[in-house]
């Protein structure tokens, strides 16, 4: 089975004592790309060192909604120059917790955006109860590749999403008891998706509580196997092959 992890935080200090031994597992398990995100300033050179320690590690650059209080554009420019920064990311709305105010998070929400469309790099969004100015902010930039990540929403919402032409990643959530996303599992197209973990949060069912890693991404393939009613080995392809062309264009 061949795997593409999405979206980790394997530079967080959850895995301060084994880093090294999980990320070489994963290898050894079949997961042949991992893009560590970035969230902030220091999670960005985080996972540009990643990046830059594995060949099969990318990095993304970018400040999550809960940062936006601390943007820096020309470190952020800088960053996005370099070699293994493959997206910009992850960035949004957070209208949940609300550790940024509104105001600043629409604004260096569009920031980024705007450097995405500059360089051309693929948008990894972050939103959490922000659905219509997302929608919104997004349509005024019109980057050419959006994923959502750690997709929430109705189905009603993804097919605006999916209208756009934009993809939906999916994490350990869809494998919860509580989970209303099998719907939009069912519709998405098999081209227009990926898997992540979202590490070292969510971990799926039965792990659900525990540290998440790249290596319980088989349980989302096989959730979205079931689902679709495929195998889980062409539903980790699907999402294989939809992220190498989106992240890496090959
Ligand atoms: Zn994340």
């Amino acid at each position: 089975m061949k795997i593409f992890e999405t979206h980790a935080h394997l530079d967080h200090p959850q895995f301060a004592s084994d880093r090294d031994a999980v990320i070489k597992s994963c290898s050894q398990q079949g997961i042949d790309f991992i893009i560590n995100i970035g969230c902030d300033k220091q999670t960005t050179l985080d996972s540009i060192a990643l990046a830059e320690k594995y060949e099969f590690v990318y990095a993304s650059a970018g400040y999550h909604p809960h940062d936006a209080k601390e943007f820096d554009l020309d470190f952020l420019k800088k960053q996005a120059a370099h070699p293994k920064i493959i997206a910009i990311g992850e960035i949004g709305l957070d209208y949940y917790r609300y550790l940024s105010p509104k105001a600043i998070q629409q604004d260096v929400f569009r920031k980024q955006l705007q450097l995405a469309v500059e360089l051309k790099k693929p948008v990894v969004v972050h939103n959490r109860e922000a659905n219509e100015d997302c929608l919104q902010i997004l349509r005024e930039f019109k980057p050419e590749k959006v994923v959502y990540h750690c997709f929430s929403g109705d189905v009603f919402y993804a097919r605006e999403v999916l209208m756009e032409g934009w993809f939906i990643s999916f994490t350990g959530n869809i494998t919860y008891k509580n989970s209303n996303l099998a719907e939009v599992i069912r519709i998405i197209p098999f081209d227009r998706y990926f898997v992540e973990t979202d590490c070292p949060y969510l971990a799926p069912h039965p792990l659900r509580g525990k540290r998440n890693d790249p290596r319980n991404l088989r349980y989302i393939i096989e959730k979205i196997a079931e689902i679709k009613g495929i195998s889980p080995k062409l539903a980790a392809e699907q999402s294989y092959r939809n992220a190498l062309k989106f992240f890496l264009n090959k």
